[in-house]
């Protein structure tokens, strides 16, 4: 498909588009090819102050909105997605790299169902009216909880994902009655700016708000914003703690989804066929730029070689290149920046004395000279404290380190700062569930990876965050509980003070 994109977008602010303050902005590209896609509004600290205020504004009239109404205006915003999947996979292909078969199959339609998810599940949310009476009173009261939205929550979101990162962020948040401040990767925001084109009519001016910029300019000028009742953020480790520390000194609360290096264990009864797909799509799914990523592959000694000997002829036969062919498995890295990351990766995993099985090489061939392309890559004489099995390459990159037993990889597997995916491969349910529990993450797939849909609780143990998403919990999280505590006695007032 085509898509004519605009050259310039502004900043989304109480339903109107407009500038950033100063005028300033920045350029996206495309990175297959190095072409510049578009100019973006790099919002100021203004802008950002602008919409906060536009969002509180909002907020009394969309506080009041029933949750029907509101479910009924998300199953909209779902079937406006639906009808322009095909435009907004396209875009997202063309700004972040990734596979248009991904965008098509996975990003856009995972959105829509999430929005459709949360629909429903608004409707699900449940109060409470409990008969009490209070020791030392008279009579009996009603204790009457209902849920109350926050008010204006900031919501920060990265590069890999960024369509459904926005669908996981402004869904629950709409859903549960707050007003929004939004912000995108400077690295990839034209599929939400798409998205709130098509969407903006349909919502009251000011309930979602959209800024723009570098994490350093609008995404700081966030964080230091006193009018934000809750934060959300999907992105590295390293942001969210200063993340967590704003809001902290803020006194609000923060749901942070953060990185990870998820053990991916194969044991020697795992069906093998199965097994070698699933690796592939733990760390070759979305470039392996997945924080759940199947990074520290783990197997166990008894198919290690035969393991091994399949998945490099597997690696080596995917097919890299164009994100808008359909026969394309993996498709460009986000950007150079992050290309180059992964690239000293593989140079520190050679003076480390690991062995590169396959990859480790940007992909050149033909068209794809300019472009941010990888090698599938498997790195194989590598123990768990390396730093290539330790920190988040964030690349189709995968560790492949052997064990012997049972409580030697579970020991290996917790052994790392993170816990928000991982898997085990085996016929054994029994050694399934006792592994699955016994390993400190959020996430454990068995005889699957990278299954993320609506209605299973996703986030992280560990240094990979704080809060669940894509489920009912998410809502908690964006409510507060309000108590009325009604005296149902007409005559006793209170206290009484005859012993
Ligand atoms: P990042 O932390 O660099 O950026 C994330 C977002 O924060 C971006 O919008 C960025 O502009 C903004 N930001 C950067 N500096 C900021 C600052 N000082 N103040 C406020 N905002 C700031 O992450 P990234 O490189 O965009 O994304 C990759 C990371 O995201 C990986 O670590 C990955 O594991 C993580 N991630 C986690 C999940 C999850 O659900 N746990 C999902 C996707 C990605």
């Amino acid at each position: 498909m085509k898509v004519q994109l605009k050259e310039k977008y502004d900043l989304y602010i109480n339903g109107q588009w407009v500038p950033a303050s100063d005028g300033k902005t920045f350029v996206t590209t495309n990175p297959a090819t190095g072409e510049k896609l578009a100019e973006c509004a790099q919002a100021t600290k203004d802008d950002v102050d602008a919409a906060v205020k536009a969002a509180w504004a909002a907020f009394p009239a969309w506080r009041d909105w029933t949750a029907n109404d509101r479910a009924a205006l998300l199953n909209k915003i779902a079937d406006v997605i639906e009808e322009n999947a095909e435009e907004l996979a396209t875009i997202e292909s063309m700004d972040n790299g990734k596979p248009i078969r991904e965008t098509s199959i996975v990003d856009i339609p995972w959105s829509y169902e999430h929005f459709r998810y949360f629909a429903g599940a608004v409707l699900t949310q449940r109060g409470s009216a409990t008969m009490l009476n209070t020791m030392g009173f008279k009579g009996d009261s009603l204790s009457i909880v209902l849920r109350e939205p926050i008010g204006v929550v900031g919501q920060i979101v990265p590069w890999n994902f960024p369509f459904l990162m926005a669908a996981w962020k402004l869904a629950p948040a709409l859903a549960a009655g707050n007003c929004i401040v939004f912000k995108p990767s400077s690295t990839t925001s034209l599929s939400v700016l798409r998205l709130v084109e098509l969407i903006g009519d349909l919502l009251p001016a000011g309930v979602l708000n959209v800024v723009t910029g570098g994490g350093s300019r609008a995404g700081q000028y966030m964080l230091d914003h006193p009018g934000f009742r809750k934060l959300a953020f999907t992105g590295s480790t390293e942001i969210g703690l200063d993340v967590a520390k704003a809001a902290a000194d803020k006194l609000i609360p923060a749901t942070l989804e953060l990185g990870g290096k998820s053990a991916n264990i194969y044991f020697d009864d795992c069906r093998f066929e199965q097994a070698i797909d699933g690796l592939q799509i733990g760390i070759l799914f979305n470039q392996g730029q997945v924080c759940c990523a199947g990074s520290r592959v783990f197997v166990q000694e008894g198919i290690y070689d035969k393991f091994v000997e399949a998945a490099v002829k597997a690696f080596n036969s995917v097919n890299v290149g164009d994100p808008m062919s359909m026969d394309t498995q993996m498709g460009a890295q986000v950007d150079e920046t992050q290309m180059k990351k992964i690239l000293n990766y593989i140079d520190i995993a050679k003076a480390e004395g690991a062995t590169i099985a396959c990859g480790g090489e940007r992909f050149t061939e033909g068209p794809n000279a300019k472009g941010c392309f990888m090698k599938p890559t498997l790195i194989t004489n590598v123990t768990n404290d390396m730093r290539v099995a330790q920190e988040e390459i964030f690349g189709p990159v995968a560790v492949v380190i052997k064990f012997k037993t049972e409580d030697e990889v579970i020991a290996m597997a917790n052994d790392s700062v993170y816990g928000l995916g991982g898997a085990v491969w085996t016929t054994d349910i029994s050694k399934a569930i006792r592994v699955s529990r016994a390993i400190e993450t959020g996430r454990m797939w068995v005889n699957t990876y990278n299954q993320i849909p609506a209605g299973a609780p996703f986030g992280g143990y560990k240094q990979s965050g704080i809060g669940r998403e894509t489920d009912l919990s998410i809502l908690d999280a964006y409510t507060q509980q309000k108590n009325i505590f009604i005296n149902l006695d007409e005559d006793a007032t209170g206290f009484y003070p005859e012993k």
